[in-house]
């Protein structure tokens, strides 16, 4: 790998993550109502308006907290595999990780086994479309979810996905262990406390993951601004990566590249943010389309179909 003489600030974690759900109302109840997660921004697939793209996350939708999803209506599901994200996980408070296992149990979204990963506990739920997320007990106060805790990737070679995360990213290696469900864990980690730090790369045997309804898009990295993420591009080119341009996504700039595991990676800078077009307040309460739609709003506000945010 080349590397250069600069130093360069490390990612600090996780920006988002973007996943593929069926139809766009059970998400919304399921994310909002039994997760307790905020809409925070109501827009479409910019590449393809015909299709949301809803915006989870803490009140004001600060990155490493950010889940979202395109629905799309009687997508056929996907299948778990290598050259995929598995799964994203949450921090949940020590003290209230009975309670929420319980209430998830009886409600019939929780799997019912709760495993241990690298010293926590960790409870695993399926989404209404399929899609496998976690919860975490951490040293958190109050009884909600925090931020992100991890995404775990399933790969059949950790090494080289491992490398990106530790050459580029500045991510330091953990270790690894046995995982609950087979196969090998191996665990990196941000420098610093900021939320959805954690990639774990899991090895095990298994047919090549397929995309759809209950899987993974993509997951992004933070940069800091727009020179950090230039300064990221040109190192993931020296590494031999192939990245896109800078994308405007209205809510932040975007670079996209396949990792050698096989998962699409973004870096995702931190500004604007969620409050360039709507107030704390109006977050996620009316459809926001980016500029080069807004022409088309009657027609697309007419395509899509109904959703009902709670108040
Ligand atoms: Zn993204």
């Amino acid at each position: 790998m080349t590397r250069t003489a600069t130093a360069m600030p490390p990612v600090a974690g996780l920006h988002h993550v973007t996943a593929i759900s069926g139809a766009p109302q059970a998400n919304l109840d399921f994310y909002t109502g039994v997760l307790g997660q905020r809409l925070v921004k109501k827009t479409v697939n910019f590449d393809d308006p015909g299709t949301y793209h809803l915006y989870y996350g803490d009140r004001v939708g600060s990155p490493g907290t950010i889940l979202t999803f395109f629905p799309f209506v009687g997508a056929a599901p996907g299948r778990e595999g290598p050259g995929q994200a598995l799964a994203y996980a949450y921090d949940l408070p020590r003290a209230a990780f009975d309670n929420w296992a319980e209430r998830l149990r009886n409600e019939g979204h929780a799997e019912g086994t709760v495993s241990e990963r690298f010293g926590a506990r960790v409870l695993t739920l399926r989404d209404p479309h399929g899609q496998r997320l976690e919860l975490v007990e951490a040293d958190i106060d109050g009884d909600a979810l925090g931020g992100f805790h991890s995404v775990t990737l399933w790969v059949d070679d950790p090494a080289p996905t491992a490398r990106i995360l530790t050459d580029v990213f500045g991510y330091t290696d953990l270790g690894s262990e046995a995982d609950a469900g087979g196969g090998e864990r191996l665990r990196l980690k941000a420098p610093g406390d900021a939320p959805g730090a954690i990639i774990d790369i899991l090895r095990r045997d298994g047919t090549p993951g397929r995309q759809g309804a209950g899987t993974i898009h993509h997951i992004a990295f933070r940069a800091s601004d727009d020179a950090m993420q230039l300064d990221i591009r040109a190192r993931l080119q020296a590494a031999g990566q192939q990245v896109t341009p800078q994308i405007d996504r209205q809510y932040f700039n975007a670079i996209y590249f396949r990792e050698p595991g096989g998962v699409l990676f973004e870096v995702a800078t931190d500004p604007p943010g969620f409050m360039v077009d709507e107030t704390e307040a109006e977050l996620g309460s009316s459809l926001k389309l980016p500029p080069q739609h807004e022409p088309l709003r009657a027609r697309i506000e007419a395509h899509l179909p109904p959703l009902k945010v709670p108040a």
